[in-house]
């Protein structure tokens, strides 16, 4: 991997200290936890039953506790709970390890808001294209200013510019999985390289592609527990989260956007479809690869 550069939108930095577990020896429990491939597979718990103050923090830094039977254990216990128990659970369990990714898109600033409100030092951050639009700009420092929290960027270290000229001009229109690795994936890695879970706005409803996704899993590519607080919740639930509290949201909602990326892959639609439609439209890709 290559270096990413981070930096911090304001003064107050976020915390970049990490309660990262230790690497295990153990072939079956790589750095972070891995789960177990020989345990029972996701679902297959008798009695969905846990208690959550089993869940302690010294657990999370134990590589060897993230197994599958707990994960799906866990999953069966959230599955009914409102997404402020899941992300008071992992502010708890997981402290400085913690990270919040968002695209600033509604789920984004949603648990941006509930996360504020439980521990306003949690790391917040966004991966920075160089290729967003303006308005999303506007909106990250709308938020940091309204919740006052801190938002890192995560930038991937070349320019476009510089990506042109190593990979030829517009290389989102010729290998867009490209692109996307190098503006997206490589610095989401490496900014989750010294983390032990990563928050997301993930929720089932928003493409075909994200159907099963779970509140609590494992994300083999930056090994790290991912937690999706919002994955029962649907695009109206969002919406209605926003209207109460009253939060700021990207103006391009109004104007047929009703997934914003970069630029250069995200377009207008009628909004009859998925909430992710729009987004590298004419083309069978769906997902810029963090999640998959
Ligand atoms: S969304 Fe488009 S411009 Fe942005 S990183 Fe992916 S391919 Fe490149």
């Amino acid at each position: 991997m290559v270096s990413s550069s981070v930096s911090d939108d304001s003064a107050a930095s976020a915390s970049s200290t990490s309660s990262s577990p230790t690497s295990s020896s153990a072939d079956d429990c790589p750095p972070k936890g891995r789960p177990d491939a020989s345990d029972a597979a996701f679902g297959d718990v008798d009695d969905p039953v846990v208690d959550l103050s089993a869940i302690t923090p010294p657990a999370a830094t134990d590589p060897q506790s993230w197994t599958r039977s707990r994960l799906a254990a866990l999953n069966a216990q959230f599955e009914p709970r409102d997404p402020q128990v899941i992300l008071q659970w992992a502010v708890q369990t997981f402290g400085s390890g913690l990270a919040q990714g968002t695209g600033f898109g509604p789920s984004g600033v949603v648990i941006m808001h509930m996360l504020s409100e439980i521990d306003p030092s949690t790391t917040f951050f966004y991966l920075d294209t160089d290729l967003l639009f303006p308005e999303t700009y506007d909106l990250k420092d709308e938020l940091a200013d309204t919740l006052g929290i801190s938002i890192t960027r995560v930038h991937g270290g070349a320019t476009p510019d510089e990506q042109a000229e190593a990979e030829g001009p517009e290389l989102w229109n010729r290998d867009p999985d490209r692109c996307c690795f190098l503006r997206k994936v490589e610095p989401l890695q490496n900014f989750l390289a010294k983390r032990t879970a990563w928050v997301t706005g993930i929720r089932r409803d928003q493409s075909s592609s994200r159907k099963k996704a779970r509140i609590v899993d494992w994300a083999p590519k930056c090994e790290v527990v991912k937690v999706n607080p919002l994955a029962t919740w649907s695009r109206k639930d969002v919406w209605r989260y926003i209207i109460e509290n009253s939060l700021p949201y990207n103006e391009l909602h109004d104007r047929g956007f009703p997934s914003i990326g970069c630029i250069p892959c995200t377009k207008a639609v009628d909004g009859s479809g998925y909430s992710r439609d729009g987004r590298w439209d004419g083309t069978d890709k769906s997902e810029c690869g963090i999640h998959t």
